[in-house]
């Protein structure tokens, strides 16, 4: 039977029991809990906070990039995210301060 698995339920489940497909989403799921200070206000963050979706509505590999916000209260500054080589071997990614593409800063 091939059931169609939600995120929670992929994160919850172990490897052994998980399709390959279903262990390269669980691995993309952990970045995405992951938690990283926000390079201007310091609180952590995970890329489901700044991005603001719940878990289960996460779509891995989805169309575009999702636009990402520092969630705390008076910081919100655009983010993104940097992934270094070494987070494929289980090293962790971090945020960046997003470059405003047009004109010189206010
Ligand atoms: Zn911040």
């Amino acid at each position: 039977m091939n059931v169609d698995r939600t995120n929670e339920d992929i994160l919850s489940t172990e490897d052994s029991k998980l399709s390959g497909l279903d262990k390269q989403r669980k691995f993309l799921l952990r970045m995405a809990i992951q938690v990283s200070p926000c390079p201007v206000c310091g609180d952590d963050c995970s890329l489901l906070e700044a991005a603001g979706v719940a878990l289960n509505d996460y779509a891995l590999g989805g169309v575009g990039e999702p636009s990402f916000r520092c969630p705390a209260n008076e910081c919100g500054v655009e983010l993104r995210q940097a992934i270094p080589l070494f987070v494929l071997g289980g090293g962790h990614w971090f945020w960046m301060r997003k470059h405003a593409k047009n004109g010189p800063q206010k």
